[in-house]
């Protein structure tokens, strides 16, 4: 139920403008936020590599309503990578389609997204597609489709606790694309999404199987030390070497386990957000763990 009204409350355009003019709760953001600036994100991504972790940095936004508002948020992904080239990072891209705006115009949203994967082949680096609400699924996947038809450049993410994942995952693969498996982070009814965890897991270990021996380069994004467990299990039993695949994780969640994988010498991505408008992505993030959100009510009211 507190998923549930928090994944309803991310929703919110007014608790969104209360949330992000508080000084207390926008100072409580950077727990899973690396700042609003791209030098703040830029300062965690080297803290990152330091510690042996590459990065994903996601300039934050979604659902866009003007052109023009896409149109900035393609120009600052541009900016991403030529700053990442700049200072010689470990790190790639990840974005969301609605802040290109998928909302828009199919066709408007692609020819922004080539353009993004263009400047990301031209800097060797790579774009990653997040992947949203059940809504947005076939047409992020068909967006993806085409434009890895024109360069290698570009991947997506799969939700294991969607049903029509596993159809995704053999049609995603025929492209030769590369793949983000996470659990899924939505609010999605049970027409669409397993309701129990159970077989959200179930799921993502059948789906994990699936990635690993498919000779292309996929990421395991979880916190789960069960789904991690299985994942290095699996690669053990097919024989897959460390450097084939990569794990995972937000900024800020679980640093202890992320430490432990690359002590054991896992290859690790930590996502890294940063912007203006992070106060979705603050919420999914409270969402997923009920005890975030009593931390954080208590830190407000002290
Ligand atoms: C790199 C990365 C990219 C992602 N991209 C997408 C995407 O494109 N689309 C999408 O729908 N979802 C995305 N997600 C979110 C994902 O779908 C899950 O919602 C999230 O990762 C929690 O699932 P879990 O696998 O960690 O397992 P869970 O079973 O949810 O959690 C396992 C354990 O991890 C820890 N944990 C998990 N979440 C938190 C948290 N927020 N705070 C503190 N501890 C936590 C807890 O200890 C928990 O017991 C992404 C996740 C990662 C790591």
């Amino acid at each position: 139920m507190v998923r549930s009204a928090l994944l309803k409350l991310s929703e919110s355009k007014s608790f969104a403008r209360w949330v992000t003019s508080n000084q207390i709760t926008r100072k409580m953001s950077h727990r899973f936020v690396a700042g609003e600036a791209l030098s703040e994100a830029i300062a965690a991504t080297r803290a990152c590599n330091d510690q042996g972790m590459m990065v994903s940095l996601d300039y934050l936004g979604e659902n866009v309503t003007t052109t023009a508002d896409a149109q900035r948020a393609r120009d600052s992904y541009l900016k991403v990578f030529d700053r990442i080239a700049a200072e010689k990072l470990d790190a790639n891209v990840s974005c969301k389609l609605t802040q290109l705006g998928l909302d828009l115009s199919t066709e408007f949203c692609e020819g922004q997204v080539l353009s993004i994967v263009e400047r990301a082949a031209a800097c060797q680096n790579f774009l990653r597609v997040d992947m949203e609400g059940s809504h947005y699924t076939a047409r992020t996947i068909d967006i993806v489709k085409r434009v890895r038809s024109r360069s290698p450049a570009i991947g997506t993410v799969i939700q294991a606790y969607l049903y029509r994942s596993e159809r995704d995952v053999q049609d995603l693969l025929a492209y030769g694309c590369r793949i983000r498996l996470c659990k899924g982070a939505y609010k999605e009814p049970p027409q669409v999404a397993f309701p129990k965890k159970q077989d959200v897991d179930a799921n993502y270990v059948k789906l994990m199987r699936l990635l690993l021996p498919s000779g292309f380069y996929h990421g395991i994004a979880t916190h789960d030390p069960k789904m991690i467990a299985a994942t290095i299990r699996c690669a053990a039993e097919m024989k897959i070497a460390k450097q084939d695949f990569e794990f995972q994780m937000l900024y800020g969640v679980r640093t202890d386990l992320q430490r432990q994988l690359v002590r054991d010498g896992f290859r690790l991505r930590i996502y890294i957000p940063f912007g203006q408008d992070w106060f979705p992505y603050f919420m999914r993030r409270l969402a997923e763990r009920p005890a975030n959100l009593a931390f954080f009510m208590r830190n407000f009211f002290r």
